[in-house]
């Protein structure tokens, strides 16, 4: 649809023109509990002037139909003005009203005004996301972050809803039975930033308050809201308490007040991504609301979460990226945030480990696909901006900020972070603006803040940190040197750890050197003399962002050793590694699900045990040589099996083993056990079988062609809930049968019907290891399909299709060739679809790399 992929050079072109004084939208959902209506009616008025009297200029609109539009009182003729995307404007004056009354329409795919009926109990629940443009969905407006406008939205809803939205309500009327709710004027804010959610929501209420330092009383209230048939496992008194921290947190260090009012916290169904920062009313992902047993982990990363969009509130809401070349500006800093703030003001003590393990393992992947891109972008439209909500702007752009603090030390990164915010409240900012302030408060001047950005924020690409060390005939190190890797050399700030075993075994730090790693090769001078230790760190403490090697030593140390490593974050940091060299084909992937056969059992870290789980697996399905795999994933269920019945009764350890037990299984009596699991003739001492891990359970069994779609269907009658319908759904589709296999592809690829959730199960549970010739012959129909579901789809369902139903298990030449195919043939295909082909065509060629280390 033309028009529909907003340029950087159409909203700098506006931008250029307009600026806007105030929304006021009114959105009439009373239609909504009806399933037959597919609209709702959508009213917009825009006060905005023009600094070009005569220009023209358009606003966005993505609706089925325009009923009317007047432009300062003249009518506008829709059929002239409006093609579906844009509403064009002419002869504009210095001052304008428009007014735009639309046929907007219910979301299925999350994006946009997303509607969600509740299998449980028939109630109807709505809820908007709009990042990065999406909010065009909803109601006519200037869809670009730049262009900041107070709102205030008018929601005429049934009556026994509750809607929340960015401001608090205003007033709430009973009009022709239904309820209109009038909010209060929003400050000034993003279009992407506004938020509606609408239903019966259960909702629970709190209170925080500060005293600020004029001596006034900051009075916050909160509210969190899941779905009624939530509510009986919404703990919310959890939610509240990091809120409560977090508030505190982030007023003590940011010292500005927060500046939204209220703060509701909405948890809603079948959303795409993690949580939204939407000022006053952050949306999250309701698989935050813990139906069955979860780990610790689970708990610390929905803080962290919350303390992310909390973060968000100044960086981002507060002040905002003027386009999306900056997203960094706001992700990176909330990401950042994220774990320093859960460290330093929670109960969650492991964020670093979990940050150095897991966040960082998502940056390094991404740097090192072909379409890796500096943290500070180059993006060019809209769909190049909803690809770039990655790996690169989240976790390596908070892993170089860590960087930045141990580079300007902390006072100086948060005088930076406030001073920032005094200058920049309600507007919009560039990187230059961010450098500006830490150049000063950091003492190291505008040139060396300049090189820093040069080399972290503006190349790709991650570098390498490998220790070389001589030793004398005595045994004492004559020099230990780190050379760095890597098309780009940049200044580290690095530890380095040296480790030895104690009388009990264990290996701990004996000598930390601190040091700047700038060119190829940098001397620990310290270090000579001393001793060569059983293990050397580079990056101990995690300090820098880099892909830790060892010393051949070093390396034959952690073969034997690795879980004698007595520090989590050291241990974190030593798992991490030799993930990385796997992935690198330095390390044979059977060497690496060795090392997690024999020392997975006795990890303490939680969030780092369930990793190496999705890593073995990752390991044995597309590391591994393919003739190693009934071995390896012999060696692995065993593993499973063995430490399952070794963890202590009722551990968060005991829970993830079962989880991996049924995600390895494939010997008979592996697979007796989750049958006599599931029907309670079996039992591990401590092992709720509670209803999560009951679908954890059948869908093993499905996948190894041990369960009916009768049985199936009546598990799903046990749990009729959302959550119910989706892992039935996947069940089904990972039952090994080319019936089960064609309708899970033509529920996705023959429909545009299917909501954003089930298209996740579909693939999900189309995509079985074990099933590689069942799934073959749908390559060919993968690559004929990808240009027709990009141009048809929603670019959130086009990019499930695209990376859900990539032909990845199958590592072969022929794969690779067919994508390499695809790609020559469709060099003129949409840059943000060629994209992901790209970087699924780059696993595909690392898989291969990988399986010819594993052969050796
Ligand atoms: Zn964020």
């Amino acid at each position: 649809m033309p028009g529909k992929n907003l340029s950087r050079d159409e909203a700098q072109q506006r931008a250029s023109l307009l600026s806007v004084h105030g929304y006021e939208v009114h959105l009439d959902v009373t239609s909504a509990p009806d399933a037959d209506a597919t609209t709702f009616r959508s009213t917009t008025t825009i006060r905005f002037s023009c600094t070009t009297p005569g220009a023209g200029s358009f606003a966005d609109l993505l609706a089925p139909s325009m009923r009317a539009a007047t432009l300062n009182g003249r009518r506008l003729d829709p059929a002239a003005v409006f093609d579906g995307a844009r509403v064009a404007l002419e002869g504009l004056e210095a001052e304008n009203v428009l007014v735009v009354d639309a046929d907007c329409a219910y979301s299925r795919t999350g994006e946009g005004l997303h509607r969600f009926t509740d299998p449980a109990d028939g109630e109807t629940y709505l809820y908007t996301h709009y990042e990065p443009a999406e909010a065009r969905r909803v109601f006519a407006n200037f869809e670009q972050p730049d262009l900041k406008a107070p709102y205030r939205f008018t929601v005429t809803a049934p009556a026994a809803w509750d809607v929340y939205s960015n401001a608090a309500e205003e007033s709430v009327t009973e009009q022709d039975g239904a309820k209109v709710w009038r909010f209060l004027e929003t400050k000034p804010i993003s279009t992407y930033l506004t938020a509606v959610v609408a239903g019966p929501y259960h909702v629970v209420r709190d209170h925080w308050s500060r005293e600020l330092p004029d001596g006034s009383t900051l009075e916050i209230p909160l509210a969190a809201t899941c779905r009624r048939s939530l509510a009986p496992h919404f703990d919310a008194e959890e939610i509240f308490e990091v809120t409560k921290q977090g508030l505190d947190f982030f007023h003590e260090e940011f010292q500005y007040p927060y500046p939204f009012g209220k703060y509701d916290q909405c948890f809603v169904p079948e959303y795409n991504i993690g949580a939204m920062e939407n000022p006053g009313c952050v949306t999250f992902k309701e698989d935050f609301v813990f139906r069955s047993r979860v780990t610790e982990a689970a708990y610390e990363n929905r803080a962290n979460v919350v303390l992310h969009e909390m973060a968000h509130m100044w960086f981002g809401d507060l002040v905002t990226m003027k386009w999306w070349d900056d997203l960094w500006l706001k992700e990176s800093f909330a990401d950042f945030m994220g774990s320093f703030g859960q460290q330093e003001a929670t109960k969650y003590q492991a964020a670093w480990v979990t940050f150095a393990n897991q966040r960082k393992a998502w940056a390094y992947r991404q740097d090192q696909y072909p379409t890796t891109h500096p943290i500070t972008a180059d993006i060019r439209d809209v769909e190049d901006a909803k690809l770039n909500f990655d790996g690169i702007t989240y976790a390596k752009g908070a892993a170089v900020l860590k960087q930045l603090v141990a580079y300007a030390g902390r006072d100086a990164f948060f005088e930076g972070a406030r001073r920032y915010f005094q200058q920049h409240a309600f507007g919009n900012t560039v990187l230059g603006d961010l450098l500006e302030v830490l150049a000063v408060t950091s003492g190291r001047g505008e040139q060396a803040m300049a090189e820093w950005s040069a080399a972290w924020l503006q190349t790709a690409g991650v570098n390498s940190l490998t220790p070389q060390v001589t030793v004398d005939a005595e045994g004492r190190i004559t020099e230990l040197a780190i050379e760095q890797g890597g098309e780009v050399l940049r200044p580290h700030r690095i530890a380095v750890g040296l480790y030895d075993r104690e009388a009990d075994g264990a290996l701990v730090r004996t000598a930390r050197f601190e040091l700047d790693v700038t060119g190829a090769r940098s001397a620990v001078a310290e270090a000579a003399g001393r001793p060569r230790p059983a293990l050397i760190l580079v990056n101990d403490d995690d300090l820098t962002y880099c892909k830790i090697r060892f010393d051949a030593d070093s390396l034959a140390t952690l073969r034997t050793s690795l879980g004698d490593i007595r520090e989590p974050l050291a241990r974190a940091l030593a798992w991490s590694a030799c993930w990385n060299m796997t992935r690198d084909g330095l390390l044979p992937a059977r060497d690496y699900l060795d090392l997690v056969v024999r020392f997975a059992g006795s990890e303490s870290d939680i969030g780092v045990l369930q990793t190496l789980h999705a890593q073995a697996r990752s390991a044995l399905d597309v590391f591994a040589d393919p003739g190693y795999r009934a071995e390896g994933g012999r060696l692995l269920a065993e593993s499973a099996l063995r430490e399952l019945r070794a963890a202590a009764p009722g551990s968060d350890q005991q829970l993830a083993w079962a989880r991996f037990l049924a995600a390895t299984a494939q010997g008979e009596a592996e697979f007796q056990l989750l049958e006599g699991l599931l029907a309670g003739t079996a039992r591990i001492d401590g092992l709720e079988v509670d209803q999560d891990l009951r679908w954890s359970l059948w869908i093993a069994l499905a996948a190894a062609g041990r369960a009916t779609v009768e049985q199936l269907d009546a598990e799903l009658k046990r749990d009729h809930t959302a959550s119910g319908s989706q892992k039935a759904t996947q069940a089904l589709a990972a039952r090994p049968t080319a019936a089960a296999k064609a309708a899970a592809w033509s529920a996705v690829a023959d429909s545009d019907q299917l909501p954003n959730a089930m298209v996740g199960a579909q693939t999900a549970g189309f995509q079985q290891a074990g099933q590689r010739e069942l799934t073959a012959p749908y390559t060919a129909r993968y690559f004929e399909l990808l240009e027709s579901i990009w141009a048809e789809r929603s670019i959130e369902i086009a990019i499930r299709f695209v990376g859900g139903f990539f032909p990845r298990l199958q590592t072969d030449e022929a794969t690779l060739a067919a994508t390499d195919a695809w790609l020559t043939e469709h060099q003129q295909a949409a840059p943000a679809l060629r994209r992901l082909v790209l970087e699924c065509r780059d696993e595909l060629a690392r898989a291969l790399r990988a399986q010819a280390a594993d052969r050796g």
